[in-house]
């Protein structure tokens, strides 16, 4: 089990010790690895030091659109997704679900990273797009087809939306990765999205510290060794065994991200 997408820098781990201790929380749980996907340019570099101290973890480097109003230079994201633990851009996108920063400013720092990171594959640097989207399919999508970068490299994370904006999504030709709010007995429309994707086009992650799945949902924080609990929901409403949704959602992962993860225990 992999969990494909955390945020192990938040303050919120401090008191677990931090992000080892957190990583070794979820080994003893069966989970070989995560990914902590960056929010600022600044926090992309620290992600970077941190990842390049446990081999159980990898980073990503890009902007979220909530954090578009912050200081730093989208050009510095290419020295950070040079180095050697890199495996994504993002987490980018679209949030319309809050009102700040406002979409102006939240298209510029999407519309500037999407330029950068189509020229910078022509020189030779090319990694998948970790996609941020919130109640913005309709503005978001035609932006990343008119960007011409290859739609099986962007992945839709913590996908919240409807069967139809899944339906929207996986005709562009993107992947899609499922949060603990498929486990949320209030959310049945994201369960049916998840009966949608092909098999080779899921993927799982956490989000923490955000979206605590069920059954733990009151712990605060979130954290990487619950993604077993995303991987069994999965299971369930795909109508396959956990212990097959794993090698699935392990296999997808290294495939997506381009990494071997560590051999150890699986969780099923
Ligand atoms: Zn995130």
């Amino acid at each position: 089990m992999f969990d494909t997408h955390c945020h192990l820098r938040f303050p919120d781990y401090e008191t677990l010790g931090g992000a080892s201790k957190v990583l070794d929380r979820a080994t003893a749980a069966g989970v070989r690895g995560a990914i902590t996907i960056a929010t600022t340019v600044e926090d992309a570099r620290l992600s970077a030091d941190l990842a390049e101290s446990d081999d159980r973890l990898w980073h990503s480097a890009g902007i979220h659109p909530l954090y578009a109003d912050q200081p730093g230079d989208i050009k510095d994201l290419k020295a950070i997704a040079e180095r050697p633990r890199c495996v994504a851009f993002g987490e980018l996108g679209l949030d319309q679900h809050y009102a700040k920063p406002n979409q102006d400013t939240q298209i510029a720092a999407l519309e500037g990273q999407l330029e950068h990171i189509a020229q910078w594959r022509t020189e030779g640097l090319a990694k998948p797009i970790v996609i941020h989207c919130r109640k913005a399919f309709a503005d978001l999508l035609p932006r990343l087809v008119e960007s011409g970068l290859p739609p099986e490299e962007f992945v839709f994370h913590c996908f919240t939306g409807s069967p139809d904006e899944a339906r929207q999504v996986l005709d562009f030709g993107a992947w899609i990765s499922f949060t603990g709010v498929v486990t949320f007995q209030n959310a049945p429309e994201v369960a049916r999205a998840a009966t949608l994707v092909p098999r080779d086009r899921i993927m799982a992650e956490t989000d923490a510290p955000f979206m605590s799945p069920a059954p733990h949902r009151a712990v605060k924080p979130n954290e990487p060794k619950f993604v077993v609990h995303i991987c069994e929901a999965l299971a369930q409403i795909r109508g396959c065994t956990a212990k097959e949704m794993e090698s699935q959602l392990d296999a997808n992962a290294e495939q997506f991200f381009g990494i071997t993860l560590p051999d150890s225990p699986t969780a099923f």
